[in-house]
């Protein structure tokens, strides 16, 4: 028995994952929300032999460590005992690791010292992470904690892609680029489809799209990152959920000096309040797609510009590429929606990409191709699994 908690903890809430490594086997999983409230929320779900088992409580948790005790709580009231699969390490989500981390790392007081240092960066998600991991090596403090980071993956694009021509100086000093986001996402799947199709990940160039709420699209040659869409911080490149993507930065300026709005206030528009959501109102691509094919213009619209957005990054990592072996979908919209793969993809012949229409329809939770037989360019669904990633690499820093 080896088994790895995964914790991927934000400022109010810490989701849990119990993984067996030897069948990479969910044993539970569960979440903690609202933590700092009276009526926090845990739901424990326990996993065997295919069947899920749900637990729920609403009670007063005031903080990660008690948060931590209520979690361990769960496992003995309901299962699976930790005493039968206790972890051999804890694997820890961590959002930014700056230039400065590109490995899973075994947590020290150094390491939080420098992911603390880097909340300037990701000032909602840092100083969250490094919380959950003090409480958790509260809880369990004979075993190794592991931070994995969503950027490592993208520490080997090359300076021509991360360097924004931004004043140099002024850039070094802030320690501004792109680093990129979902690495964890981007890294599994490409690696479970070159796995899928038996070919050796050294020798494809694979574009990942990455389409959930957040959404980036990385390209991948011989399975490293060379190309990602989302920059110094998550904001950039795709339309997403609630935020906008790429947008010209006098935009800001303009609204600014033009409607007096503040940094704070730009930052909750550009984050919060844009995207599919600011331009549609709604928040799921489901109502979106549903709304959009029964003629209303502005779901339409919307959907329109998610797409034209993606298929603009696509040729762009077509070209950084040169050649192009697979395309993956992944996360909610990429392994559901039918309607972003099928438009995304549609006119592409010329390229190499040929879509079955059949194949695209067919619901599965597997990983799947559905180009044609005959596609130059294979095109894939490949359900993500961040929890395993995350406790694979934790495995291996151990
Ligand atoms: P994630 O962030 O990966 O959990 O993805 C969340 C997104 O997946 C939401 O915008 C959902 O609308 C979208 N999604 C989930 N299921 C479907 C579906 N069947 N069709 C279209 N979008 C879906």
């Amino acid at each position: 028995m080896t088994a790895v908690l995964v914790i991927n903890s934000g400022s109010s809430s810490f989701k849990y994952q119990l993984i067996e490594m030897v069948g990479e086997t969910t044993l539970a999983r569960g979440l903690v929300e609202r933590i700092g409230s009276e009526d926090a929320h845990v739901t424990h779900e326990v996993i065997e032999n295919g069947s899920t088992e749900k637990f729920e409580q609403t009670r007063s948790i005031p903080n990660h460590t008690e948060g931590f005790a209520v979690m361990l709580g769960a496992f003995t009231a309901h299962g699976p005992s930790l005493d039968e699969h206790p972890p051999v390490a804890v694997g820890h989500r961590v959002v930014h690791g700056g230039a400065r981390f590109f490995e899973p790392t075994v947590v020290t007081d150094l390491v939080k010292i420098n992911i603390q240092d880097l909340s300037e960066l990701a000032p909602l998600h840092n100083p969250a992470n490094v919380d959950g991991i003090t409480a958790a090596q509260e809880s369990f403090p004979d075993v190794p904690h592991v931070v994995v980071f969503d950027t490592a993956f993208h520490q080997t694009l090359p300076p021509a892609a991360y360097t924004y021509a931004l004043d140099a100086e002024t850039a070094k000093r802030y320690r501004v680029r792109k680093y990129g986001f979902h690495g964890t996402s981007h890294k599994f799947v490409s690696e479970e489809a070159a796995r899928f199709l038996g070919r050796e990940n050294s020798d494809l160039n694979q574009i990942v799209l990455h389409l959930g709420n957040g959404a980036s699209m990385t390209a991948v040659r011989g399975g490293e990152s060379v190309e990602t869409s989302m920059g110094l911080t998550p904001l950039e490149g795709l339309v997403m959920g609630t935020r906008t993507g790429d947008i010209d930065p006098a935009v800001a300026f303009h609204l600014h000096r033009r409607a007096d709005i503040g940094v704070a206030e730009l930052d909750d528009l550009f984050n919060k309040r844009s995207g599919i959501y600011g331009l549609s109102g709604l928040k799921d691509m489901r109502d979106l797609t549903v709304k959009a094919n029964a003629g209303d213009a502005t779901a339409r619209a919307a959907l329109d510009v998610y797409v034209h957005r993606l298929k603009q990054y696509l040729g762009g990592y077509f070209f950084q590429l040169g050649r192009v072996d697979t395309i993956i979908f992944t996360a909610g919209i990429g392994e559901n929606s039918v309607d972003v793969r099928a438009e995304t993809l549609a006119g592409l012949e010329n390229f190499g990409v040929n879509v079955d229409a059949a194949r695209n329809e067919q619901r599965s939770d597997s990983i799947r191709v559905i180009s044609t037989d005959d596609s130059p360019v294979t095109v894939l669904v490949v359900p993500t699994n961040e929890e395993l990633e995350i406790a694979r690499q934790t495995l291996s820093a151990v």
